[in-house]
C-alpha cells in the first residue's frame, strides 16, 4: 500500500511554558520541537516542518501524506511538546508543561491539552494556505472573520464575482458543551448561522466547506482546555488553516476578514474582553495587560507536501490602523477594571479562580428584610397554588 496521494496539513499548537510570564516562548523549546520534527522528517513521518510561536504558544506546522488524526504524526508532536517542556522545566520558563494535560500519548493528542487544526486535500497546481495563529483568545474568535471570508460579500467580493465562489459554502459549527455538530448553509442559511455562532463561547466554526463539491477550505482547531480539564488551564488560544486562491477566497479577502479588531475573550488570565490585534511576527508577543489579544498570519504555498515560505502577512502599513483601533479599544476597555463587559461573565468566570473569591463570601449573605417581609405571603400563594393543582387531580 502506498501512501495517500493526497497531502495533510497539521497546526498542533501548545502552551508549554514562557519566558517572563505568559509573555513568549523561549528560543531553546522552538530549537528542541524543531530537532524532533527534523527526526521525524528523516525517518518519513512527516514530509516538512515549520515551527513557530505566537505570544507564548508553540506551533507545529506539518505536512505529510498521512491523513488527519494520524497516530504516528500525533505522537510526533507529542514528543515534540514533550521535550520541549523539558527545557522549559529546565529553564525555569513560567507554566511549564501547562497544556500537557496527561502524562500519556494514547493514539491522538485530542483530548490532552494540544489545539489541533488538520486539513487533507488534493494539491492544486498551485495551492497557497494562509495559517492564523492567536494568542490569549478561543477557537470562537474566528466566528466572525470565518463568516466574513466565507459568506460576507461586503467583505469577500468573489461571493458576487466568481462563479467558482458563488454557490456559497458550507460551516460545521460546533457546540463545545454539548459535544455536538451542526452543518449550516451560506448564503441560504445565514441567519441560523449567526444565531449560533454569534455566541462563540459555546458555539464554534470548525469547518468551512465549498457547497459545490465539499471541498475543504478552512478548519480551526476546537479543543476548549477548561471543558477538558473540568478546571481553569489557561486558554486554549486557537489556529486555524484556510485554503485561498482559485475556487476559494483570496488571500487579501481572507486577510481583510481581520482589519476590522473585534472583540474576543481572552487576554488577561483569560478573563477579559479585548480587541483582537493582527500583527507581524515581530509583535506577536503579549505585554499589555498580557495582551491585547494577537493574530499572525503566514502564508505558505504547498507543493508535493513541502512549505513553501513562509510571508508575514499582517506585517503590512495597510493593517497600521486596524493596530492603530485596536490599541484606542484597548484603552478604553481597560477603564473598565474589574468590570463587566471587560470582564467575562460569570458562566465564563466559572472556569478561573473567581468561584473561589466567592465561595468565602457565601455564609456572610444575610436574607433582606424586604424579602422575609414577603415571604410568609409566598409561601401561602404557593400553598393555595398547591391545593388547587390538587384538587384538579
Ligand atoms: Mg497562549
Amino acid at each position: 500500500m502506498g501512501e495517500s496521494p493526497k497531502t495533510t496539513v497539521s497546526v498542533i499548537k501548545a502552551d508549554i511554558g514562557s519566558l517572563a510570564g505568559h509573555h513568549i516562548v523561549h528560543p531553546d523549546t522552538i530549537a528542541v520541537a524543531s530537532r524532533v520534527l527534523a527526526e521525524g522528517k528523516s525517518k518519513g513521518v512527516i514530509v516538512d516542518y515549520y515551527v513557530t510561536n505566537v505570544g507564548d504558544d508553540l506551533q507545529l506546522i506539518m505536512t505529510h501524506r498521512k491523513g488527519v488524526d494520524n497516530e504516528q504524526v500525533h505522537e510526533l508532536a507529542w514528543r515534540a511538546f514533550k521535550e520541549a517542556t523539558k527545557v522549559a522545566k529546565d529553564l525555569g520558563l513560567y507554566a511549564a508543561g501547562q497544556d500537557l494535560l496527561s502524562e500519556a500519548f494514547s493514539g491522538n493528542v485530542r483530548g490532552l491539552g494540544p489545539g489541533v487544526a488538520e486539513m487533507e486535500f488534493v494539491e492544486r497546481p498551485s495551492e497557497p494556505i494562509i495559517v492564523f495563529m492567536a494568542d490569549k483568545t478561543e477557537p470562537g474568535a474566528f466566528n466572525l472573520p470565518m463568516y466574513r471570508i466565507f459568506a460576507d460579500p461586503f467583505n469577500t467580493a468573489g461571493l458576487v464575482i466568481d462563479p467558482r465562489l458563488h454557490g456559497g459554502f458550507k460551516f460545521v459549527v460546533h457546540d463545545v458543551f454539548e459535544g455536538k455538530e451542526i452543518t449550516l448553509n451560506a448564503p441560504e442559511e445565514i441567519y441560523d448561522l449567526l444565531a449560533l455562532i454569534g455566541t462563540p463561547s459555546r458555539f464554534v466554526v470548525r469547518k468551512v466547506l465549498r457547497k459545490s463539491d465539499n471541498e475543504i477550505g478552512a478548519v480551526v482547531s476546537v479543543e476548549r482546555l477548561s471543558l477538558i480539564a473540568g478546571r481553569y488551564v489557561g486558554k486554549d488560544d486557537p489556529v486555524a488553516i484556510v485554503r485561498a486562491q482559485s475556487g476559494f477566497p483570496a488571500a487579501g479577502e481572507i486577510l481583510e476578514a481581520f482589519s476590522h479588531p473585534h472583540l474576543v475573550a481572552g487576554w488577561m488570565r483569560g478573563s477579559h474582553h479585548g480587541p483582537l490585534m493582527p500583527v507581524g511576527m515581530r509583535y506577536a508577543k503579549v505585554t499589555r495587560f498580557d495582551g491585547p489579544p494577537r493574530v499572525v498570519a503566514l502564508g505558505f504555498n504547498v507543493k508535493n507536501a513541502k512549505l513553501i515560505g513562509p510571508a508575514d502577512l499582517f506585517d503590512d502599513v495597510a493593517f497600521d490602523e486596524a493596530r492603530r483601533m485596536a490599541q484606542l479599544v484597548t484603552d478604553y476597555m481597560r477603564r473598565h477594571g474589574p468590570f463587566m463587559p471587560h470582564r467575562l461573565g460569570p458562566e465564563e468566570m466559572e472556569y478561573t479562580t473567581l468561584p473561589e473569591v466567592l465561595e468565602k463570601l457565601k455564609d456572610r449573605f444575610v436574607e433582606t428584610e424586604a424579602r422575609k417581609a414577603a415571604k410568609p405571603k409566598v409561601e401561602s400563594e404557593l400553598l393555595a397554588h398547591k391545593s388547587q393543582s390538587e384538587d384538579v387531580d
